[in-house]
């Protein structure tokens, strides 16, 4: 069973705190085309650094109003065109919407969606890949149906945990994981660890961190170049994980991902 590595592209602005959320966010922000942040950028220096250190497949799940910016599209094509191999890139939305969390609105998301899929086939090019990843975890059955519409093929978006159970939005796991398979897209929800969150923040929030940190260590090998595919077989078993372009910023840009050490060449 591979390990599919997946590292969200989110700036300090894409924040719940900043944006998206109903409840969580202080403006109502819908996207801009501000600049990547000087942590951004020193976490994408680390990120890039520690590709070259191993030889696995990672997905890099875009906010496509980053793509407004032509230093970012630059910054992207470059780093594409290093790991052409095994570089590819889905969307995790326009502006980083809490989706789930404002209620259905299938119209909405189908709008959003076109315009962020556009965007990446013109950016990433061959790198796309017809992957989800709903902002902040926020994700509904209801997306499920809009997602294969529009021709996604993997939503990577559960994170099977009680603890963040709220947002689905009155829904469980288990519904959203059965709209995906009754719409047609694989999901492929995040590794838990005694049914705790270990992926993205919960690397970071002590005691969850210890926890998170010792399952990232007992992962599979990642999956190998020419192997990403696999993730769109329903029937093939894959642990999937994922941590941020920030948090490669992280202990001034010397964070690199707890994954096993032999992972390394
Ligand atoms: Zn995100």
């Amino acid at each position: 069973m591979p390990t599919w590595m997946t590292v969200d592209a989110d700036d300090l602005r894409h924040l719940p705190k900043h944006q998206g959320h109903p409840t969580r966010s202080t403006t109502d922000y819908t996207g801009t085309s501000e600049k990547a942040s000087p942590s951004f950028r020193l976490g994408w220096s680390g990120f890039l650094r520690w590709m070259g250190t191993h030889d696995g497949i990672v997905t890099l799940f875009v906010i496509t109003d980053a793509l407004e910016d032509t230093t970012f599209c630059e910054m992207l094509a470059e780093a594409i065109d290093a790991f052409s191999d095994r570089l590819t890139v889905g969307c995790h939305g326009h502006s980083h919407r809490s989706w789930s969390a404002w209620g259905e609105d299938v119209d909405g998301f189908r709008t959003m969606l076109i315009r962020s899929t556009e965007l990446l086939r013109r950016h990433a090019g061959t790198a796309f890949r017809p992957y989800f990843r709903a902002p902040n975890g926020y994700v509904a059955p209801w997306m499920a149906a809009v997602l294969f519409e529009q021709g996604y093929k993997v939503d990577t978006s559960v994170n099977p945990s009680w603890l963040v159970k709220a947002k689905a939005n009155g829904a469980a796991w288990s519904d959203v994981i059965k709209a995906m398979s009754e719409a047609g897209v694989v999901e492929r929800a995040w590794l838990t660890q005694l049914t705790l969150p270990v992926n993205g923040p919960a690397l970071f929030r002590f005691p969850l961190s210890l926890i998170a940190r010792g399952a990232w260590r007992k992962t599979p090998p990642l999956l190998k170049a020419g192997h990403l595919g696999e993730v769109e077989n329903p029937h093939a078993p894959i642990t999937t994980v994922y941590c941020h372009v920030l948090d490669f910023a992280r202990d001034n840009g010397t964070w690199t991902p707890p994954l096993p050490r032999h992972r390394a060449k």
